[in-house]
Protein backbone atom coordinates (compact mmCIF):
# COMPACT_ATOMS: atom_id res chain seq x y z
CA UNK A 1 0.00 0.00 0.00
CA UNK A 2 1.87 3.39 -1.32
CA UNK A 3 1.88 5.96 1.53
CA UNK A 4 -0.54 8.73 -0.09
CA UNK A 5 -2.99 5.86 -1.17
CA UNK A 6 -4.56 5.40 2.37
CA UNK A 7 -3.90 8.87 4.10
CA UNK A 8 -6.22 10.28 1.46
CA UNK A 9 -8.65 7.64 2.40
CA UNK A 10 -8.58 8.29 6.10
CA UNK A 11 -10.79 11.15 6.56
CA UNK A 12 -13.45 10.03 3.82
CA UNK A 13 -13.75 6.45 5.81
CA UNK A 14 -14.16 8.28 8.98
CA UNK A 15 -17.14 9.98 8.03
CA UNK A 16 -18.56 6.94 5.68
CA UNK A 17 -18.13 4.72 8.43
CA UNK A 18 -18.61 6.51 11.92
CA UNK A 19 -20.05 9.89 10.63
CA UNK A 20 -17.10 11.60 12.07
CA UNK A 21 -15.96 14.97 10.53
CA UNK A 22 -12.29 14.97 11.77
CA UNK A 23 -10.34 13.26 14.44
CA UNK A 24 -9.49 13.15 18.13
CA UNK A 25 -5.71 14.00 19.28
CA UNK A 26 -3.42 11.41 17.85
CA UNK A 27 -6.42 9.19 16.31
CA UNK A 28 -4.76 9.80 12.76
CA UNK A 29 -1.19 9.36 13.85
CA UNK A 30 -2.30 5.93 15.75
CA UNK A 31 -4.08 4.52 12.23
CA UNK A 32 -1.24 6.14 10.27
CA UNK A 33 1.20 4.01 11.87
CA UNK A 34 -0.86 0.66 11.57
CA UNK A 35 -1.38 0.80 8.46
CA UNK A 36 2.28 1.32 8.10
CA UNK A 37 2.01 -2.28 9.87
CA UNK A 38 3.97 -1.02 13.19
CA UNK A 39 3.66 -1.77 16.21
CA UNK A 40 1.95 0.53 18.79
CA UNK A 41 0.98 0.58 22.17
CA UNK A 42 -2.08 3.37 22.45
CA UNK A 43 -2.77 4.82 26.36
CA UNK A 44 -5.93 6.77 25.60
CA UNK A 45 -8.38 7.82 28.81
CA UNK A 46 -11.40 5.96 28.53
CA UNK A 47 -14.18 7.40 25.71
CA UNK A 48 -10.69 9.00 24.06
CA UNK A 49 -11.89 7.10 21.05
CA UNK A 50 -9.35 4.03 21.17
CA UNK A 51 -11.62 1.43 18.61
CA UNK A 52 -11.60 3.54 15.50
CA UNK A 53 -7.58 3.22 16.17
CA UNK A 54 -8.32 -0.22 15.29
CA UNK A 55 -11.99 -0.68 13.13
CA UNK A 56 -11.17 2.26 10.90
CA UNK A 57 -7.50 0.17 9.62
CA UNK A 58 -10.04 -3.00 9.28
CA UNK A 59 -11.39 -1.59 6.51
CA UNK A 60 -8.06 -1.14 4.76
CA UNK A 61 -6.39 -4.04 5.38
CA UNK A 62 -7.28 -6.84 2.55
CA UNK A 63 -8.04 -9.59 5.89
CA UNK A 64 -9.33 -9.62 9.04
CA UNK A 65 -8.33 -7.61 12.17
CA UNK A 66 -8.26 -9.83 15.20
CA UNK A 67 -9.47 -7.77 18.00
CA UNK A 68 -8.66 -9.27 22.05
CA UNK A 69 -11.24 -8.24 24.17
CA UNK A 70 -11.75 -9.67 27.66
CA UNK A 71 -15.49 -9.34 28.45
CA UNK A 72 -17.81 -11.55 26.62
CA UNK A 73 -20.47 -9.26 27.34
CA UNK A 74 -19.24 -6.56 25.77
CA UNK A 75 -18.51 -7.90 22.49
CA UNK A 76 -22.10 -8.38 21.56
CA UNK A 77 -22.48 -4.53 21.67
CA UNK A 78 -18.74 -3.53 19.91
CA UNK A 79 -20.04 -6.03 17.49
CA UNK A 80 -23.74 -4.69 16.94
CA UNK A 81 -22.24 -1.17 16.63
CA UNK A 82 -20.15 -2.23 13.88
CA UNK A 83 -22.56 -3.90 11.84
CA UNK A 84 -24.96 -0.71 11.92
CA UNK A 85 -22.23 1.88 10.80
CA UNK A 86 -21.34 -1.25 7.73
CA UNK A 87 -18.27 -2.60 9.06
CA UNK A 88 -18.34 -6.54 8.37
CA UNK A 89 -17.59 -7.53 11.85
CA UNK A 90 -18.42 -11.44 14.32
CA UNK A 91 -17.41 -12.34 17.72
CA UNK A 92 -16.12 -15.79 18.33
CA UNK A 93 -16.72 -17.25 21.88
CA UNK A 94 -17.58 -19.83 24.48
CA UNK A 95 -21.35 -18.85 24.37
CA UNK A 96 -21.67 -19.91 20.56
CA UNK A 97 -22.86 -23.34 19.31
CA UNK A 98 -20.24 -25.34 16.78
CA UNK A 99 -22.28 -24.41 13.89
CA UNK A 100 -22.14 -20.39 14.65
CA UNK A 101 -18.55 -20.90 15.35
CA UNK A 102 -17.95 -22.89 11.77
CA UNK A 103 -20.09 -20.37 10.45
CA UNK A 104 -17.38 -17.50 11.10
CA UNK A 105 -13.90 -19.51 10.25
CA UNK A 106 -15.46 -20.00 7.15
CA UNK A 107 -15.93 -16.60 6.50
CA UNK A 108 -12.95 -15.21 8.21
CA UNK A 109 -11.46 -17.96 5.12
CA UNK A 110 -13.26 -16.16 2.33
CA UNK A 111 -11.80 -12.74 3.80
CA UNK A 112 -15.42 -11.75 4.60
CA UNK A 113 -14.84 -10.51 8.05
CA UNK A 114 -12.98 -6.65 8.53
CA UNK A 115 -12.95 -7.65 12.37
CA UNK A 116 -13.03 -10.73 14.53
CA UNK A 117 -13.53 -10.09 18.44
CA UNK A 118 -12.44 -12.95 20.38
CA UNK A 119 -11.92 -13.81 24.08
CA UNK A 120 -7.99 -15.05 24.76
CA UNK A 121 -9.72 -17.86 26.32
CA UNK A 122 -11.71 -18.50 22.98
CA UNK A 123 -8.30 -18.81 20.88
CA UNK A 124 -6.77 -21.72 20.96
CA UNK A 125 -10.08 -22.76 18.99
CA UNK A 126 -8.78 -20.31 16.55
CA UNK A 127 -5.54 -22.20 16.12
CA UNK A 128 -6.30 -22.58 12.13
CA UNK A 129 -7.23 -19.26 11.47
CA UNK A 130 -4.78 -17.69 12.95
CA UNK A 131 -1.76 -16.77 10.69
CA UNK A 132 -0.82 -14.31 7.95
CA UNK A 133 -3.02 -15.73 5.47
CA UNK A 134 -5.91 -14.91 7.02
CA UNK A 135 -5.13 -12.15 9.81
CA UNK A 136 -3.61 -8.24 8.50
CA UNK A 137 -3.58 -6.65 11.83
CA UNK A 138 -3.98 -7.55 15.73
CA UNK A 139 -6.05 -5.33 18.27
CA UNK A 140 -5.17 -6.50 21.97
CA UNK A 141 -8.42 -3.95 23.48
CA UNK A 142 -7.63 -3.58 27.41
CA UNK A 143 -3.87 -4.55 27.20
CA UNK A 144 -3.31 -3.75 31.13
CA UNK A 145 -4.86 -6.90 31.23
CA UNK A 146 -1.97 -8.72 30.40
CA UNK A 147 0.27 -7.24 32.82
CA UNK A 148 0.71 -8.29 37.06
CA UNK A 149 1.41 -4.62 37.45
CA UNK A 150 -1.74 -3.50 36.26
CA UNK A 151 -4.74 -2.96 37.74
CA UNK A 152 -7.01 -5.58 36.21
CA UNK A 153 -4.74 -9.01 35.54
CA UNK A 154 -6.38 -11.77 33.75
CA UNK A 155 -3.94 -14.91 33.38
CA UNK A 156 -5.71 -15.80 30.23
CA UNK A 157 -4.26 -12.31 28.89
CA UNK A 158 -0.60 -13.99 29.25
CA UNK A 159 -0.71 -16.51 26.80
CA UNK A 160 -0.73 -13.81 23.72
CA UNK A 161 3.23 -13.64 23.18
CA UNK A 162 2.55 -16.26 21.12
CA UNK A 163 0.82 -13.98 18.34
CA UNK A 164 4.02 -12.01 17.60
CA UNK A 165 5.82 -14.93 17.14
CA UNK A 166 3.65 -16.99 14.88
CA UNK A 167 2.95 -13.60 12.92
CA UNK A 168 6.08 -11.79 13.10
CA UNK A 169 4.89 -9.33 9.86
CA UNK A 170 1.23 -8.65 11.62
CA UNK A 171 0.93 -5.43 13.63
CA UNK A 172 0.24 -5.51 16.79
CA UNK A 173 -1.86 -2.69 18.15
CA UNK A 174 -2.02 -2.89 22.66
CA UNK A 175 -4.48 -0.40 23.55
CA UNK A 176 -5.89 0.82 27.41
CA UNK A 177 -7.13 3.94 29.13
CA UNK A 178 -4.54 3.20 32.34
CA UNK A 179 -1.27 1.96 32.45
CA UNK A 180 1.86 3.50 34.46
CA UNK A 181 5.40 2.74 33.18
CA UNK A 182 5.91 -0.01 34.49
CA UNK A 183 2.59 -1.84 32.83
CA UNK A 184 3.94 -0.63 29.91
CA UNK A 185 6.61 -1.69 29.69
CA UNK A 186 5.61 -4.88 30.84
CA UNK A 187 2.80 -5.41 28.16
CA UNK A 188 5.40 -4.65 25.19
CA UNK A 189 7.67 -7.25 26.52
CA UNK A 190 5.18 -9.67 27.22
CA UNK A 191 3.81 -9.08 23.49
CA UNK A 192 7.07 -8.77 21.93
CA UNK A 193 6.70 -5.70 20.67
CA UNK A 194 9.48 -3.77 22.63
CA UNK A 195 9.74 -1.30 19.69
CA UNK A 196 6.29 -0.31 19.62
CA UNK A 197 6.21 3.28 19.38
CA UNK A 198 3.98 4.36 22.33
CA UNK A 199 1.17 6.95 21.37
CA UNK A 200 0.17 8.32 25.12
CA UNK A 201 -2.86 11.15 24.74
CA UNK A 202 -3.07 13.29 27.34
CA UNK A 203 -5.02 11.96 30.20
CA UNK A 204 -5.92 15.67 31.55
CA UNK A 205 -9.81 15.63 32.14
CA UNK A 206 -10.00 19.42 33.10
CA UNK A 207 -13.59 19.45 33.39
CA UNK A 208 -13.57 17.42 36.20
CA UNK A 209 -13.39 18.71 39.73
CA UNK A 210 -11.58 16.69 42.41
CA UNK A 211 -12.38 16.61 45.79
CA UNK A 212 -11.31 14.39 48.84
CA UNK A 213 -12.98 14.47 52.04
CA UNK A 214 -13.19 12.61 55.25
CA UNK A 215 -15.35 10.10 55.03
CA UNK A 216 -17.35 10.34 58.76
CA UNK A 217 -21.11 10.98 57.71
CA UNK A 218 -20.52 10.41 54.05
CA UNK A 219 -24.29 9.39 53.56
CA UNK A 220 -25.05 13.05 54.89
CA UNK A 221 -22.37 14.57 52.70
CA UNK A 222 -23.55 12.48 49.73
CA UNK A 223 -27.49 13.12 50.37
CA UNK A 224 -26.67 17.42 50.83
CA UNK A 225 -24.25 17.33 47.47
CA UNK A 226 -27.09 15.45 45.73
CA UNK A 227 -29.61 18.07 46.58
CA UNK A 228 -27.24 20.70 45.16
CA UNK A 229 -26.87 19.42 41.56
CA UNK A 230 -30.91 18.10 41.29
CA UNK A 231 -32.08 16.45 38.59
CA UNK A 232 -28.44 15.17 37.62
CA UNK A 233 -27.07 11.80 36.29
CA UNK A 234 -24.08 10.27 39.06
CA UNK A 235 -22.26 7.28 40.21
CA UNK A 236 -21.56 6.36 43.53
CA UNK A 237 -18.51 3.66 43.59
CA UNK A 238 -18.84 1.38 46.71
CA UNK A 239 -16.89 -1.53 47.78
CA UNK A 240 -19.67 -4.33 49.04
CA UNK A 241 -22.85 -5.12 47.64
CA UNK A 242 -24.50 -4.63 50.74
CA UNK A 243 -23.01 -1.05 50.84
CA UNK A 244 -25.19 -0.05 46.87
CA UNK A 245 -28.21 -1.62 48.50
CA UNK A 246 -28.00 0.04 51.72
CA UNK A 247 -27.21 3.53 50.54
CA UNK A 248 -30.20 2.98 47.70
CA UNK A 249 -32.80 2.66 51.16
CA UNK A 250 -31.57 5.80 52.44
CA UNK A 251 -31.51 7.89 49.21
CA UNK A 252 -34.66 6.86 47.94
CA UNK A 253 -35.70 7.72 51.75
CA UNK A 254 -35.11 11.34 50.66
CA UNK A 255 -37.07 10.83 46.89
CA UNK A 256 -34.12 10.30 45.23
CA UNK A 257 -33.86 8.16 41.84
CA UNK A 258 -31.06 5.68 42.63
CA UNK A 259 -30.93 2.10 41.84
CA UNK A 260 -28.08 -0.62 42.83
CA UNK A 261 -25.89 -2.42 40.80
CA UNK A 262 -23.49 -5.27 41.34
CA UNK A 263 -22.35 -8.77 40.59
CA UNK A 264 -25.30 -10.58 43.17
CA UNK A 265 -27.91 -9.31 40.53
CA UNK A 266 -29.13 -11.66 37.37
CA UNK A 267 -27.47 -10.13 33.83
CA UNK A 268 -31.17 -9.05 32.89
CA UNK A 269 -31.69 -7.17 36.12
CA UNK A 270 -28.13 -5.46 35.27
CA UNK A 271 -28.88 -4.64 31.95
CA UNK A 272 -31.89 -3.36 32.84
CA UNK A 273 -30.42 -0.80 35.39
CA UNK A 274 -27.76 -0.01 32.56
CA UNK A 275 -30.49 0.75 30.34
CA UNK A 276 -32.33 3.06 32.88
CA UNK A 277 -29.30 4.59 33.48
CA UNK A 278 -28.16 5.66 29.96
CA UNK A 279 -32.26 6.55 28.95
CA UNK A 280 -31.93 8.87 32.46
CA UNK A 281 -34.95 6.47 33.76
CA UNK A 282 -32.77 6.13 36.80
CA UNK A 283 -30.56 8.89 37.81
CA UNK A 284 -28.08 7.30 39.99
CA UNK A 285 -26.80 4.25 40.38
CA UNK A 286 -24.87 2.95 43.23
CA UNK A 287 -22.58 0.18 42.05
CA UNK A 288 -19.56 -2.09 42.96
CA UNK A 289 -16.79 -1.62 40.46
CA UNK A 290 -18.23 -3.06 37.20
CA UNK A 291 -20.49 -0.75 36.11
CA UNK A 292 -19.71 1.45 33.67
CA UNK A 293 -17.38 -0.36 32.01
CA UNK A 294 -18.50 0.20 28.17
CA UNK A 295 -21.20 1.82 28.73
CA UNK A 296 -21.26 5.49 26.24
CA UNK A 297 -23.50 7.82 28.44
CA UNK A 298 -22.21 11.60 28.00
CA UNK A 299 -24.00 13.44 30.21
CA UNK A 300 -22.86 12.16 33.68
CA UNK A 301 -22.67 14.99 35.91
CA UNK A 302 -20.60 13.28 39.23
CA UNK A 303 -18.86 10.19 40.25
CA UNK A 304 -18.83 9.24 44.07
CA UNK A 305 -15.71 7.10 45.68
CA UNK A 306 -18.27 6.17 48.51
CA UNK A 307 -15.29 3.79 49.54
CA UNK A 308 -11.80 4.08 48.56
CA UNK A 309 -10.62 2.63 45.51
CA UNK A 310 -7.71 0.01 45.37
CA UNK A 311 -5.23 1.61 42.78
CA UNK A 312 -5.32 5.14 40.81
CA UNK A 313 -5.79 3.30 37.36
CA UNK A 314 -9.42 2.30 39.20
CA UNK A 315 -9.71 5.94 40.48
CA UNK A 316 -9.20 7.47 37.07
CA UNK A 317 -10.86 5.00 34.76
CA UNK A 318 -13.91 5.35 37.52
CA UNK A 319 -14.55 9.35 37.70
CA UNK A 320 -13.48 9.20 33.73
CA UNK A 321 -17.28 8.39 33.42
CA UNK A 322 -18.26 11.93 34.23
CA UNK A 323 -18.86 14.60 31.91
CA UNK A 324 -17.46 13.00 28.97
CA UNK A 325 -19.55 15.84 27.15
CA UNK A 326 -17.19 18.09 28.20
CA UNK A 327 -19.33 20.03 30.28
CA UNK A 328 -18.56 20.62 34.11
CA UNK A 329 -18.86 17.28 36.11
CA UNK A 330 -17.58 16.73 39.53
CA UNK A 331 -15.63 13.33 40.93
CA UNK A 332 -16.31 13.26 45.04
CA UNK A 333 -14.12 10.81 47.37
CA UNK A 334 -14.06 9.92 51.11
CA UNK A 335 -11.34 8.83 52.54
CA UNK A 336 -10.95 6.63 55.33
CA UNK A 337 -8.53 4.41 57.00
CA UNK A 338 -10.99 1.73 57.51
CA UNK A 339 -11.24 1.32 53.85
CA UNK A 340 -7.45 1.39 53.51
CA UNK A 341 -7.03 -1.77 56.07
CA UNK A 342 -9.78 -3.32 54.29
CA UNK A 343 -7.89 -2.89 51.07
CA UNK A 344 -4.65 -3.99 52.60
CA UNK A 345 -7.00 -6.92 53.85
CA UNK A 346 -8.41 -7.77 50.06
CA UNK A 347 -4.33 -8.00 48.97
CA UNK A 348 -3.96 -11.11 51.06
CA UNK A 349 -3.07 -13.87 49.28
CA UNK A 350 -2.32 -12.18 45.73
CA UNK A 351 0.63 -13.54 43.99
CA UNK A 352 1.16 -9.83 43.08
CA UNK A 353 0.71 -8.52 47.06
CA UNK A 354 3.77 -6.38 46.97
CA UNK A 355 2.09 -4.26 43.97
CA UNK A 356 -1.40 -4.31 44.98
CA UNK A 357 -0.05 -2.77 48.09
CA UNK A 358 2.45 -0.36 46.46
CA UNK A 359 -0.54 0.72 44.30
CA UNK A 360 -2.75 1.02 46.90
CA UNK A 361 -0.30 3.34 49.04
CA UNK A 362 -0.33 5.59 46.22
CA UNK A 363 -4.17 5.76 46.47
CA UNK A 364 -3.58 6.61 50.14
CA UNK A 365 -0.77 9.83 49.34
CA UNK A 366 -3.44 10.77 46.69
CA UNK A 367 -6.32 10.91 48.74
CA UNK A 368 -3.54 13.01 51.60
CA UNK A 369 -2.38 14.95 49.30
CA UNK A 370 -1.41 18.68 50.11
CA UNK A 371 -0.48 19.69 46.25
CA UNK A 372 -3.01 20.06 43.39
CA UNK A 373 -4.26 16.75 43.28
CA UNK A 374 -4.75 16.61 39.27
CA UNK A 375 -0.96 17.22 39.34
CA UNK A 376 -0.48 13.76 41.30
CA UNK A 377 -3.06 11.81 38.99
CA UNK A 378 -1.44 13.24 35.86
CA UNK A 379 2.17 12.27 36.81
CA UNK A 380 1.16 9.03 37.98
CA UNK A 381 0.45 8.26 34.23
CA UNK A 382 3.80 10.20 33.44
CA UNK A 383 2.53 13.53 32.23
CA UNK A 384 3.85 16.59 34.01
CA UNK A 385 1.29 19.67 34.69
CA UNK A 386 3.13 22.63 34.29
CA UNK A 387 0.01 25.02 36.67
CA UNK A 388 -1.64 23.78 39.30
CA UNK A 389 -5.11 22.68 37.86
CA UNK A 390 -6.98 25.40 39.70
CA UNK A 391 -10.32 22.81 39.52
CA UNK A 392 -9.23 20.64 42.53
CA UNK A 393 -10.07 21.21 46.24
CA UNK A 394 -6.22 21.45 47.48
CA UNK A 395 -6.07 24.00 44.53
CA UNK A 396 -8.87 25.95 45.54
CA UNK A 397 -8.09 26.32 49.23
CA UNK A 398 -4.56 25.77 49.17
CA UNK A 399 -2.61 24.90 52.58
CA UNK A 400 0.95 26.62 53.42
CA UNK A 401 3.17 26.10 50.72
CA UNK A 402 7.65 27.38 50.99
CA UNK A 403 10.70 27.10 49.51
CA UNK A 404 11.38 23.51 49.61
CA UNK A 405 14.25 23.08 47.33
CA UNK A 406 16.90 22.25 49.88
CA UNK A 407 14.63 19.89 51.03
CA UNK A 408 14.15 18.15 47.88
CA UNK A 409 17.52 18.40 46.73
CA UNK A 410 18.75 16.44 50.09
CA UNK A 411 16.60 13.83 49.13
CA UNK A 412 17.29 13.89 45.48
CA UNK A 413 21.15 13.61 46.05
CA UNK A 414 20.26 10.93 48.67
CA UNK A 415 18.89 8.78 46.12
CA UNK A 416 21.10 9.50 43.68
CA UNK A 417 23.82 8.50 46.05
CA UNK A 418 22.23 5.52 46.67
CA UNK A 419 22.19 4.33 42.68
CA UNK A 420 18.25 5.00 43.05
CA UNK A 421 18.02 1.45 44.59
CA UNK A 422 16.46 1.91 47.80
CA UNK A 423 13.02 2.09 48.83
CA UNK A 424 11.53 5.37 50.90
CA UNK A 425 12.30 4.03 54.66
CA UNK A 426 15.76 3.44 53.60
CA UNK A 427 16.18 7.12 52.14
CA UNK A 428 14.42 8.31 55.19
CA UNK A 429 17.13 6.32 57.46
CA UNK A 430 20.36 7.90 55.64
CA UNK A 431 18.98 11.25 55.71
CA UNK A 432 18.12 11.11 59.55
CA UNK A 433 21.26 8.85 59.86
CA UNK A 434 19.66 5.82 61.69
CA UNK A 435 21.82 3.27 63.04
CA UNK A 436 19.73 0.52 62.77
CA UNK A 437 20.86 -3.20 61.32
CA UNK A 438 19.71 -2.88 57.96
CA UNK A 439 21.84 0.08 57.60
CA UNK A 440 25.19 -0.54 59.03
CA UNK A 441 24.69 -3.89 57.18
CA UNK A 442 24.64 -1.75 54.28
CA UNK A 443 27.15 0.53 55.09
CA UNK A 444 25.17 3.15 54.27
CA UNK A 445 26.85 5.35 57.31
CA UNK A 446 29.69 6.29 54.31
CA UNK A 447 27.42 7.66 52.37
CA UNK A 448 27.61 11.49 51.85
CA UNK A 449 24.09 12.59 52.91
CA UNK A 450 24.09 10.14 55.91
CA UNK A 451 22.63 12.43 58.97
CA UNK A 452 22.01 15.54 57.29
CA UNK A 453 18.54 15.82 57.86
CA UNK A 454 18.22 14.86 61.60
CA UNK A 455 16.57 17.60 62.16
CA UNK A 456 13.53 17.23 60.63
CA UNK A 457 10.92 14.17 61.52
CA UNK A 458 10.54 10.56 59.77
CA UNK A 459 7.15 11.90 59.37
CA UNK A 460 7.86 14.82 57.87
CA UNK A 461 10.61 13.59 55.48
CA UNK A 462 8.11 11.26 54.15
CA UNK A 463 5.77 13.83 53.63
CA UNK A 464 8.07 15.59 51.55
CA UNK A 465 8.76 12.78 49.82
CA UNK A 466 5.28 12.01 48.89
CA UNK A 467 5.08 15.37 47.69
CA UNK A 468 8.05 14.78 45.50
CA UNK A 469 6.62 11.63 43.82
CA UNK A 470 3.21 13.20 43.62
CA UNK A 471 4.92 16.29 41.89
CA UNK A 472 6.97 13.92 39.26
CA UNK A 473 10.58 14.21 40.79
CA UNK A 474 10.38 10.65 42.11
CA UNK A 475 9.23 7.62 40.74
CA UNK A 476 8.12 4.50 42.22
CA UNK A 477 9.66 1.61 40.47
CA UNK A 478 7.24 -1.36 41.61
CA UNK A 479 9.61 -3.98 39.88
CA UNK A 480 12.43 -3.17 42.05
CA UNK A 481 10.93 -3.45 45.27
CA UNK A 482 10.08 -0.14 45.18
CA UNK A 483 12.92 1.69 44.75
CA UNK A 484 12.72 5.47 44.03
CA UNK A 485 14.27 6.88 41.04
CA UNK A 486 14.89 10.39 39.74
CA UNK A 487 13.02 11.61 37.13
CA UNK A 488 14.24 14.08 34.06
CA UNK A 489 12.48 16.95 36.40
CA UNK A 490 14.56 15.93 39.02
CA UNK A 491 17.65 16.05 37.38
CA UNK A 492 16.78 19.77 36.98
CA UNK A 493 16.49 20.38 40.28
CA UNK A 494 19.85 18.62 41.35
CA UNK A 495 21.88 19.93 38.07
CA UNK A 496 20.25 23.09 36.74
CA UNK A 497 19.12 25.00 40.28
CA UNK A 498 15.32 24.23 39.69
CA UNK A 499 13.09 25.71 42.45
CA UNK A 500 11.01 22.81 44.22
CA UNK A 501 7.73 24.34 46.07
CA UNK A 502 6.76 22.33 49.18
CA UNK A 503 3.86 22.08 52.02
CA UNK A 504 4.09 21.99 55.57
CA UNK A 505 2.60 19.02 56.87
CA UNK A 506 -0.25 19.05 58.52
CA UNK A 507 -1.67 16.52 61.11
CA UNK A 508 -5.00 14.62 59.82
CA UNK A 509 -7.76 13.69 62.24
CA UNK A 510 -10.81 11.96 60.85
CA UNK A 511 -13.67 14.49 61.38
CA UNK A 512 -15.96 12.94 63.90
CA UNK A 513 -19.64 13.68 64.31
CA UNK A 514 -20.45 17.07 62.58
CA UNK A 515 -18.73 17.10 59.05
CA UNK A 516 -18.95 21.20 59.15
CA UNK A 517 -16.47 21.21 62.42
CA UNK A 518 -13.94 20.45 60.23
CA UNK A 519 -10.25 18.18 61.30
CA UNK A 520 -9.00 20.36 64.28
CA UNK A 521 -5.65 20.00 65.92
CA UNK A 522 -7.04 18.94 69.46
CA UNK A 523 -5.14 20.81 72.50
CA UNK A 524 -5.07 18.23 75.38
CA UNK A 525 -4.84 14.11 75.25
CA UNK A 526 -7.72 13.38 76.78
CA UNK A 527 -9.78 15.40 73.80
CA UNK A 528 -7.59 13.87 71.06
CA UNK A 529 -8.61 10.08 73.42
CA UNK A 530 -12.39 11.42 72.75
CA UNK A 531 -11.80 11.52 69.50
CA UNK A 532 -10.16 8.37 68.97
CA UNK A 533 -13.34 6.79 70.96
CA UNK A 534 -15.56 8.11 68.69
CA UNK A 535 -13.54 6.90 65.49
CA UNK A 536 -13.43 3.74 66.62
CA UNK A 537 -17.15 3.44 67.31
CA UNK A 538 -17.94 4.51 64.26
CA UNK A 539 -15.92 2.95 62.23
CA UNK A 540 -16.82 -0.42 64.45
CA UNK A 541 -20.19 0.12 63.49
CA UNK A 542 -19.94 0.76 59.67
CA UNK A 543 -17.60 -1.80 58.52
CA UNK A 544 -17.22 -4.33 61.20
CA UNK A 545 -13.24 -3.70 61.74
CA UNK A 546 -11.09 -3.67 65.16
CA UNK A 547 -10.66 -0.71 65.86
CA UNK A 548 -7.24 -1.24 67.27
CA UNK A 549 -5.87 -1.23 63.37
CA UNK A 550 -7.02 2.38 63.01
CA UNK A 551 -4.61 4.40 65.01
CA UNK A 552 -1.68 5.31 63.32
CA UNK A 553 1.48 6.90 64.19
CA UNK A 554 -0.41 10.07 62.16
CA UNK A 555 -3.13 10.09 64.53
CA UNK A 556 -1.67 9.72 67.89
CA UNK A 557 1.25 12.31 67.27
P1 LIG B 1 -12.60 4.09 24.34
O1 LIG B 1 -12.53 2.68 23.80
O2 LIG B 1 -11.31 4.81 24.19
O3 LIG B 1 -13.13 4.17 25.72
P2 LIG B 1 -14.51 4.45 22.23
O4 LIG B 1 -13.69 3.94 21.13
O5 LIG B 1 -15.58 3.55 22.76
O6 LIG B 1 -13.60 4.92 23.45
O7 LIG B 1 -15.10 5.87 21.80
C1 LIG B 1 -15.84 6.65 22.70
C2 LIG B 1 -16.81 7.51 21.94
O8 LIG B 1 -16.13 8.52 21.21
C3 LIG B 1 -17.63 6.72 20.93
O9 LIG B 1 -18.97 7.17 20.99
C4 LIG B 1 -16.99 7.08 19.62
O10 LIG B 1 -17.88 6.93 18.54
C5 LIG B 1 -16.60 8.53 19.86
N1 LIG B 1 -15.53 8.98 18.95
C6 LIG B 1 -14.39 8.32 18.65
N2 LIG B 1 -13.64 9.00 17.77
C7 LIG B 1 -14.32 10.14 17.50
C8 LIG B 1 -14.06 11.28 16.64
N3 LIG B 1 -12.96 11.38 15.90
N4 LIG B 1 -14.98 12.26 16.64
C9 LIG B 1 -16.10 12.17 17.41
N5 LIG B 1 -16.40 11.14 18.20
C10 LIG B 1 -15.53 10.13 18.25
MG1 LIG C 1 -12.77 0.71 24.45
ZN1 LIG D 1 -5.40 21.33 41.39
Amino acid sequence: MPAIDYKEQLLPNLKKYFGYDSFRPQQEAIISSVLEKKDAIVIMPTGGGKSICYQLPSLLFPKSTLVVSPLIALMKDQVDGCIANGIAAAYFNSSQSTEEQQNILLKISKAELKLLYVAPESMASLEHILNETYISCIAIDEAHCISSWGHDFRPSYQQLGFLKKSMPNTPIIALTATADKATRQDIAEQLGIISAEQFITSFDRKNISLTVRPADGRVDQIISFIEDRPNSSGIIYCLSRKTTEQLVDRLKAKKMNAQAYHAGLSFDERTKVQEDFIFDKTKIVCATVAFGMGIDKSNVRWVIHYNMPKNIEGYYQEIGRAGRDGVAASALLFHSYADVIQLQRFTEGASNQEVQLAKLDRMKQFSEATTCRRKILLSYFGELLAENCGNCDVCKSPPQVFDGTIIAQKILSTIARLNEKEAIGTIIDVLRGAKNAAILEKGLEKVKTYGIGNDISWKDWQHYIIQLINQGYIEIAFQFRNALHLTDFSKNVLFNGAKVSLTKPIVVVETIGNPKEKTKKSSSKGALFQRLKALRHSIALEENIPAYLVFSDATLQ
